[in-house]
């Protein structure tokens, strides 16, 4: 299987970080994300207008220098980078048309990204390798309705963040996908991309986030008990457990606390046992604190002011 060429869908969090990633393995690859429907407070007051310019600028910000700025990072620059070329969902849907591999990683919502799919398929060409980025939603469910030569092209590629350190990648197959896809795509991750593939269940939110969110509601419904801080917290979760920066909270806030909530909600609604049921209920504090803003590293506050 040849991959030359490849699509990244939402330039966010992880989207921008795996289009780092494949240019850094020298994959040139289109970096699409979707048209802002109005300019912020900020953007108006530095007086821009909403035209095509900014919100390539706006892509780009979010894509291409976002990665120039991740330190420590011997193994990626400028060079690399110039690799991803941004783009519009909208205007540059056909760009599709004309890869290898596209993948998927925009919010987590079960309809959007149906939404999606179904307009993918529209540019779509048998022999290009679709996968999605999601953290758990259904992968089945995600292309119901799409044709069967679709399906047999489809599967979840879920990477872990920050994509270029995380070494585990988890393939996603559904019955629908064909077997010498599924393990052309690991050997690719594996020989190309430096990853340690793990074939998982479409089960909500597959291997390692079942178990990682669990343990990171469990930890914030104790801290809320007995009235511990997130620095309390992390100083127990993180160096004096083997990891080096990444403790409770900081991995919330690296993640992104609106998306670690429908990640819970979507894992939620979808397991059976009342037991599992609650401690995947969100607390009130993490939707209040998304509710004002307060997204973690991608809005610049979270549990930590300055991530
Ligand atoms: P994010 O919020 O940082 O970025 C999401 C992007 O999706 C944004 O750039 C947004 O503009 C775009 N988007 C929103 N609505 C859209 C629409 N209707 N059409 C097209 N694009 C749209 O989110 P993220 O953290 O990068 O997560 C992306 C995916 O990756 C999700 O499925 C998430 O569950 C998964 N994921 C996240 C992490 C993490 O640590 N953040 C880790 C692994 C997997």
């Amino acid at each position: 299987m040849r991959i030359k060429k490849a699509a990244v869908i939402g330039a966010g969090v992880m989207g921008a970080s795996i289009a780092g990633h494949l240019a850094n393995a020298g994959i040139r690859t289109v970096l699409l994300d979707i048209v802002p429907k109005e300019l912020t407070e900020k953007e108006k007051a530095k007086g821009l207008t909403l035209n095509d310019k900014v919100v390539r600028n706006r892509i780009a910000r979010n894509g291409k220098e976002r990665l120039y700025k991740e330190k420590p990072s011997p193994i990626f620059h400028k060079k690399t980078a110039d690799l991803i070329e941004v783009g519009n969902l909208e205007d540059d849907l056909e760009k599709l048309g004309e890869v290898d591999w596209i993948i998927e990683a925009i919010i987590e919502n079960l309809k959007i990204k149906q939404g999606l799919f179904e307009k993918v398929e529209n540019v779509w060409k048998p022999g290009t390798l679709v996968s999605s980025n999601t953290s758990g939603i259904s992968i089945h469910d995600m292309v119901e309705g799409r044709s069967a030569e679709f399906r047999s092209h489809f599967m979840g590629t879920h990477f872990f963040n920050p994509p270029r350190y995380m070494k585990l990648l988890e393939i996603i197959p559904t019955k629908d996908t064909d077997e010498r896809f599924v393990n052309g795509m690991k050997a690719f991750a594996e020989s190309v991309l430096g990853k340690g593939v793990v074939n998982a269940k479409d089960t909500p939110n597959f291997i390692a986030n079942r178990i990682g969110v669990y343990g990171l509601q469990i930890t914030f419904q104790k801290m809320l008990r007995d009235g511990l801080g997130p620095d309390e917290v992390d100083s127990i979760t993180g160096r004096a457990m083997g990891r080096p920066k990444s403790a409770t909270f900081r991995t919330l806030d690296l993640v992104g606390l609106d998306t670690f909530v429908h990640v819970s909600d979507n894992v939620r609604e979808n397991v059976q046992d009342p037991n599992e049921k609650k401690v995947f209920e969100v607390p009130e504090l993490l939707r209040e604190m998304v509710e004002k803003g307060q997204l973690g590293a991608k809005s610049g506050e979270g549990f930590f002011k300055k991530v």
